[in-house]
């Protein structure tokens, strides 16, 4: 499948639902603290993105069975919410999508919630600052490699933590996973082109020791290999002449963990 070229008019139906996911995940940012759970968030941003127009992406994606995949401390991404409730030191990835107008946004932002171990603490600050190194270079005629050199470089060569291998992010539009995909590794030059006015996700998903992950027998948990952490943030992206434009934002995430006296200022 090539890469998919998105008009002005469909672009902008991406900025729509990648605002109201946005703000989605800004109200879910208000509710992470002990105690609560991942279907108590999952409802919350269920109910949000309905009240406002849209349909959660990934319920029902391949038979999925929330609204948000949840991934606490060694999950590295596609958990599946349960009702254990949150305590002090876990880290919380929440990863999100929202359909609306035909067209999907996907985001996700690893929250920590108090005394999280310092080294864990600095994972999610380096996981963030990647995932902004790899958008730095997704501007049109740059390509996949280049997104997942400068990933990979300043995570595992200027910071000693791994990229997971088997996940990378993806083209996104009508569909929530289009071409092409983003390693969070690679070679400089090398992998698909970027072409003007393609839109991809960029998400780089870390981990604190080994790189290997495996599927937990509820066929869709991922967790690290070694049971150390890993963080994962994602932002939908307009590939763009020069330079990339968000379609997503943090804003309201970063407002909602300022107000937040449970969770980590990173
Ligand atoms: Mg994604
Ligand atoms: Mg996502």
């Amino acid at each position: 499948m090539a890469i998919i070229i998105k008009s002005a008019e469909q672009i902008e139906l991406i900025r729509k639902s990648c605002r109201l996911l946005s703000e989605a995940m800004g109200e879910v940012a208000k509710a992470v603290k002990p105690g609560v759970t991942g279907w108590q968030l999952d409802k919350l941003a269920e109910t949000y993105i309905r009240d406002h127009g849209g349909v959660p992406s990934f319920l029902g994606y391949d038979g999925f069975p929330g609204s948000l995949c949840i991934s606490v401390n060694e999950a590295v991404v596609h958990g599946v919410p349960t009702d254990k409730p949150y305590v002090e030191g876990d880290i919380i990835s929440v990863d999100c999508g929202v359909f609306m107008n035909n067209y999907h946004g996907d985001m996700a932002y690893t929250f920590g919630i108090g005394n999280v171990k310092e080294e864990t603490q600095q994972l999610l600050r380096v996981t963030k600052q990647s995932l902004l190194l790899g958008i730095a270079q997704a501007s049109a005629g740059k390509r996949t490699g280049d997104i997942g050199f400068a990933v990979q470089e300043f995570c595992e060569k200027k910071n000693p933590y791994k990229c997971v291998r088997e996940l990378v992010g993806h083209g996104l539009g009508t569909e929530l996973h289009e071409d092409p995909q983003v390693p969070n590794y690679g070679h400089k030059g090398q992998g698909a082109k970027l072409p003007e006015n393609c839109v991809i996700a960029i998400e780089p998903m870390v981990n604190l020791g080994t790189k290997n992950v495996v599927t937990l027998r509820d066929k869709w948990t991922v967790v690290t290999q070694d049971g150390k952490p890993s963080a994962h943030f994602e932002h939908t992206i307009w590939v763009k002449q020069n330079a990339p434009e968000l379609l997503t934002t943090f804003e309201f995430i970063e407002a909602a963990i300022q107000a937040n006296d449970a969770l980590v200022k990173i």
